[in-house]
This record gives C-alpha cells, structure tokens and sequence, in this order.
C-alpha cells in the first residue's frame, strides 16, 4: 500500500518507503516514461498588462489565489504605479496626482490593512476642512453640510452669500422640483440645473464636481459616475434635499461639519501614495514585474489557445491575459483581436490636465482650507487648488504652504500643451489673483497627465455592457482599469480584484 503522500499541487503519488519514491522518480520523470504517474495539470501563464494600481492589486491576487500560475506583469515605463506617484524635495511631499484615497467603498481600505499600510494612513487635518468657491473676486465657502449637489440642511445654505438670493431660493425649492420619470442617463449638466436651478448649477455645483472629474458637464454621465447616489436620491425621496434629510444625510459616516466634500472619510499614506505602490508593488512580487516593456499588440488565432504578446522585440505566449491600461492602450491593443471591441473602447475618451506644484515657504497667507474651485462661468485656466499641506501633516516645512493648481481638463486641454514656464506663470498669477496667496517660491514642479482621466459620458454604462458582450466571446481575456466602473483608487482596487477574480475561474 501506499504510505507516502507529498504535497506538489494536483500530484499525489503514494509510496511504500521514501527511498522508493525517490527511486521511482528519480528513473521516471516523466508520464510517457512512467505510467504510474498521473498526467498533470500544468498551471495557467497568466499576464497582465499595466502597472497602475489596477494592474498591480492583480497581480497580487491572482499569485495569491493561483500560487503555482507563472504571472508576468508587463508595464511600458520605468516604473509601476502609473499615475500615483510622489516626489520628496527637501520636507515637500508632491503627490503627482491622487493625494488621497476614501475609505469607502471599502476596497482601497481593505488593501492598505492587508498590506499592513493601516497605522501608516493619515486622517485629514480637522483645523483646515472645507473648501472655497470663487466667484467674481471673492472667496465663499462651500455652505455647511452641502454634498456635492445636495444640503443637508437648509440654513447655511440660506446664510451664506455665494448666491443671490433668487439662486438661494430657487436651490432651496429643489425638494418640490418634479423627479425625472425617463430612466435613461442624463448628463450631469441637465441633471444639476434641472434640480438645483441655473446660478446654484453655475457657482456652486459645476465647480464642486468638475473639481473631480476633469470632464464636460454636458456630457458627464449621471448613472455611471460616483453621482449616481443623486440619481438614486431623487428616485427613492423624489428630491436631494430630502434625500439628504431623510436618508443620507442622517447615516453616521457622513461629516456634518465639512462642506463640499465628507473629508472624514479620506486618507493618505504618511510617506505619500508612493507608499501604497512600493508596498503593493513589494507584496505583488517584484521578480514578476517587468517594466520598460511596453507592449505593442496582442494576437490569438482561432485555432490557438493561447494568447501572443508582442513588445515589439519579442513575441510571449501566455493562457490569459488582463489588460489593465488606459482605454486608448487597450483599444489599440486589441485592434488584432476583435476590432469591433477595440472600437467600443476606443470611445472612452479621455481627457487631459496638468498638475502645477507649488511649494510656498513663507506664503503671504494661507487660505486654511483644502481647496479651491472656480466655476467654468469665471473663465480662468485654473480648475482648482488643493492645498496638501492642510490637509495632511508632513507635506510642507512648518509655516510653508503647498498649493497643487489644475488646468487643463475636458474644457481646456490646450492649455496642457504650453511649455513649463508657461504653466507656472499661470498657476502662479491665477493663485494670486483668486486667493491672494503670493510668496518666494521654494520650488515649482509640472506634471502633465496626457489622456489618462477617463471621461464616463452619458450611456457610459451601455457602452461597457457592448464591451462585455464582445469580451464574453474571448474567454482568458479581461479588460480592467479606471476607465471602465470607477476612477478613485478604491475602485480600481476593486477592478484589480475583480479582474484576478475572472482570469483565475
Ligand atoms: C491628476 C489626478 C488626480 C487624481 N486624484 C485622485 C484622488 O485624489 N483620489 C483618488 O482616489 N483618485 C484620484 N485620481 C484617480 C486615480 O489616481 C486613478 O484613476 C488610478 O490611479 C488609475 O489607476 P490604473 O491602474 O487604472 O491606471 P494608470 O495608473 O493609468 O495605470 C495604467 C498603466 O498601464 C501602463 N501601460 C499603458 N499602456 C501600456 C502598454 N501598451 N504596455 C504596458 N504598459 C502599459 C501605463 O504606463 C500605466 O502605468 C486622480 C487621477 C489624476 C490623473
């Protein structure tokens, strides 16, 4: 009888004695040689293609839940991370894009408590909460309790002078404004004037939202977007207001003081979004990551099982494959594969912006809140500023301000084309003409970001379910990343599982 069990995946062979065991194999490696031995099941070649975070949270999990798989990650730039990054100048810490991360969904957090991240993630500084809307001249803080699109209360909104008192009033009747019947997806500019009225959609809303999204409100898609909570809202309460007021805004998460954002709910790494990606990247495996590759097509015959990845140099096979790119990458990607798929994703546009850093030592004033943003109506270059050294400690010398300036963005993508001095003069003369933050600077620093914000355009959500249709057609093959159901660093941890997920059943 068999005595011996060993424990190589799916090939458990029985014994007498080890030395019998050693002999037999030793003499018999192999099925055809030894018919004792079963035929084995050899593990997947799994690859995926990008090293964002979408990319590097698959690889984690597909080595977790297939240790045996060999998994290669392919990333065309000298590092992994894609757009999170950060640079440290001196006692400065630039983030290069994301600066921070929600806690919910609960995906991002998972992840930073999985990595043992979780006592290294900063809350946001509760001195400096808030944020300021500019409007002809004047900064006015985002009323108190107003979410995006929604008071949860009625009175600051009242007190406050953003608006006229027309366009007060006009917002504060949006709980007797008609819900929609048409379910269809509506853009975010119809939805907003809609409900809020013109002069709450142009000075308050429009900004709060472009802030985030980069994107055309014309086009934004309401049901494909973070926004949909709206849609829901005025759906299950007929208005936002009491949305709010009865739902919402009465869960124990949402942050009563804070205005134009629930900032209790953020947080950063201590040493910066590079902090996540150096531990993901650690914890993914490093010896599977291959950078400076970038690859050029993917191919499968009808006839093969196999998957062709082509850097241009050298052509790898592999049984699956996730492609957790930007959607032009992957469009362009699968132009071979299945034209029709690489069509529809193709037409997930995406829009570009420009980051300009800049690191005030001993700034005239400090506007002491998180953020500023100026309504499309002002037209300015400047979409917004994030002041990341009120809103994290650690991100400036003491008494130093650092002001991160955007431009760019879907209305303004031109602008992402000048030249550094030309950024810098921008973002300089708009901060000090909006906020009157003036001061010696320690340091500029530009960073552009070229068709990398996905835009979700009305019947984004159709759009996706055209690309499942075609991708269920392809099997070993998954598309992920933040262009196709959620742009914030929690939902591409949750593409990133999902897509493990998929490519190993
Ligand atoms: C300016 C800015 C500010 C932001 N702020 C926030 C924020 O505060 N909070 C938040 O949660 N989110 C924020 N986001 C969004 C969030 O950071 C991104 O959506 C997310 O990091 C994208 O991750 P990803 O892996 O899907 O894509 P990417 O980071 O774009 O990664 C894709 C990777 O694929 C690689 N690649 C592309 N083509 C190929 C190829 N052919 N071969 C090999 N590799 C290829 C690229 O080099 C890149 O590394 C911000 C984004 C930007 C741009």
């Amino acid at each position: 009888m068999p005595l011996l069990t060993i424990g190589l995946d799916r090939l458990v062979l029985f014994y007498r004695t080890p030395a019998e065991m050693i002999e037999r194999l030793m003499t018999h490696s192999s099925p055809e040689q030894n018919p004792e031995l079963p035929v084995t099941q050899t593990p997947p070649s799994i690859a995926v293609v990008g090293g964002g975070v979408t990319g590097l949270v698959a690889l984690r999990e597909i080595r977790q839940r297939n240790p045996q798989a060999k998994v290669r990650l392919f990333e065309s730039s000298s590092r992994v991370g894609g757009v999170l990054q950060t640079t440290r100048n001196d006692s400065w810490l630039v983030e290069h894009s994301a600066d921070m991360m929600a806690t919910s969904p609960r995906e991002g957090w998972a992840l930073c408590e999985a990595l043992g991240l979780a006592e290294e993630m900063l809350p946001t500084n509760p001195t400096h909460r808030g944020a300021v809307v500019y409007r002809n001249g004047k900064l006015y803080p985002v009323p108190d309790g107003f979410s995006l699109m929604a008071p949860s209360s009625v009175i600051p909104l009242l007190k406050s002078s953003l608006l006229s008192w027309p366009g007060k009033l006009r917002l504060a009747c949006e709980r007797w404004v008609r819900p929609r019947s048409d379910s269809r997806d509506e853009s975010f500019e119809s939805f907003a004037r809609r409900r809020c009225g013109e002069e709450a959609y142009q000075y308050l809303v429009q900004p709060l939202v472009s802030g985030i999204y980069t994107a055309d409100p014309a086009k934004l898609s309401m049901q494909a977007t973070a926004l949909a909570r709206f849609v829901k809202m005025e759906q299950t309460y007929g208005s936002l207001t009491r949305g709010m007021l009865q739902g919402e805004g009465k869960k124990p998460s949402a942050d009563k003081q804070a205005n134009g954002a629930r900032y209790s709910m953020f947080v950063a790494p201590r040493l910066g979004m590079q902090q996540l990606v150096d531990r993901l990247a650690d914890e993914a495996g490093r010896e599977h990551i291959r950078t400076e590759t970038p690859l050029k097509a993917l191919r499968k015959e009808p006839d093969q099982d196999q998957w062709e990845l082509d850097d241009g140099r050298q052509v790898e096979r592999f049984d699956r494959v996730v492609l957790a790119t930007s959607a032009p990458q992957a469009a362009r990607l699968l132009a071979e594969v299945d034209e029709s798929l690489s069509t529809e994703i193709g037409r997930i546009e995406h829009a570009s912006s420009a980051v300009v850093a800049l690191a005030f030592p001993k700034p005239n004033r400090n506007p002491g809140v998180f953020g500023l943003v100026v309504p499309d109506a002002e037209k300015r270059h400047m979409i917004a500023a994030s002041f990341g050294s009120n809103k994290f400690s650690g991100r400036a010398p003491d008494g130093g301000l650092l002001v991160r300036v955007f431009l760019g963005g879907a209305l303004n993508e031109a602008i992402t084309h000048e030249s550094d001095d030309v950024l810098v003069e921008t973002a300089v003369r708009e901060l000090r003409e909006i906020a009157d933050v003036t001061g010696t600077l320690a340091f500029s620093q530009v960073i552009r970001w070229q068709k990398t914000m996905p835009q979700y355009h009305v019947d984004h959500l159709k759009k996706l379910e055209v690309i499942q249709s075609r991708l269920d057609a392809l099997p070993g093959l998954v598309v992920a990343g933040n262009a196709f159901r959620g742009v914030g660093i929690p939902d591409c941890v949750r593409a990133g599982r999902h897509a493990a997920e998929q490519i190993c059943t």
